[in-house]
């Protein structure tokens, strides 16, 4: 019988103890502040950025809103960037991805300073992962971490498969796993014979953004799977890239979607604007 991880109970839980800090450093007059920047009217932006306003709110956590025209031009976003970096009262700044078209995304990551940089998308907070240095993280991969920790899932010495390589979940999470000393394969899209791969993973983390294309053929019997992906199929319902219900009886354990990796995302956000005050 499978256990699930309940990203939702995990959140939850993390999310109440970041509002005890937040508490204890406002006794101590400090307010930690998040600056969310949204270009356009992307409709799943501004789902999330609503998301990441509420979550502030419940923590304590001050939050200052832009949402600027679809128009914007790049040179007025790094202007706000440039003026949001200078604002001591400012500890965070985060910008909704996707930009529109005509801003250059590198350029604007690279304008927000490494130490308000709480979504860790900054090269400078990417190389002190790949080093070990202090440093943001990525929400998402980070918050797997979490998730698997406050599951009590050893990580020390096991073999961990992430499948994808983008910059924001399957690279971070390599470093991570590597940093929790699990030996790390990463799988892509060019990888040979991804299911000889995946079946040896104790730890399976599928970051693919391909509606449950990870079925029980590619998982070993009593492995813990990390489902990252998150789709809408028709009729609304949401997907992961792991076909859960032929998948779990394999597993020991196995995130949900919904409820899985997606609520530590924000969480993490918000654990990052809570370090980002003493960053
Ligand atoms: P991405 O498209 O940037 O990367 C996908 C990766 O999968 C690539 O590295 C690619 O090489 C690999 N891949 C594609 N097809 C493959 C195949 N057939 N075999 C092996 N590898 C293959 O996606 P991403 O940004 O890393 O996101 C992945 C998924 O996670 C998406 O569904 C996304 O919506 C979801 N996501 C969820 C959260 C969350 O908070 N829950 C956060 C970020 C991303």
């Amino acid at each position: 019988m499978y256990q699930l991880i309940d990203g939702k109970a995990i959140s939850t839980a993390l999310k109440e103890e970041l509002k005890g800090k937040v508490d204890a450093l406002k006794a101590q007059g400090v307010e930690p502040c998040l600056a969310v920047i949204l270009v356009g009217e992307d409709p799943a932006s501004t789902v999330y950025v609503n998301n990441k306003k509420k979550a502030c709110e419940f923590i304590g956590i001050k939050s200052l809103s832009y949402e600027l025209p679809e128009s914007t031009t790049q040179d007025e976003l790094l202007a706000l960037i440039d003026k949001l970096n200078a604002d001591d009262g400012v500890n965070g700044i985060l910008v909704q991805l996707p930009l529109p078209k005509h801003i250059d995304e590198d350029a604007v990551i690279q304008a927000i300073s490494p130490k308000k940089d709480v979504d860790g998308f900054h090269p400078q907070s990417v190389g002190a992962l790949c080093i070990g240095q202090k440093g943001f993280v990525s929400c998402t991969p980070a918050g797997i971490i979490e998730l698997l920790k406050r599951s009590n899932v050893e990580i020390e010495g096991k073999e961990c498969v992430i499948i994808g390589r983008s910059n924001i979940v399957g690279k971070p999470m390599s470093l991570l796993m590597l940093r929790e000393n699990a030996t790390v394969t990463v799988c892509h899209s060019r990888t040979k014979n991804l299911k000889e791969v995946t079946k040896r993973a104790d730890i399976l983390i599928v970051a693919i953004g391909k509606p449950k294309m990870i079925t029980a053929e590619y998982v070993k019997e009593g492995a813990v799977v990390i489902d990252v992906g998150i789709h809408r199929l028709e009729g609304k319902k949401l997907c992961g890239d792991v076909d859960f219900d032929t998948v779990a009886e394999h597993t020991s354990m196995i995130t949900p979607v919904p409820g899985g990796v997606g609520p530590m995302t924000i969480a993490m956000l918000m654990k990052n604007c809570v370090d980002s005050v003493t960053m």
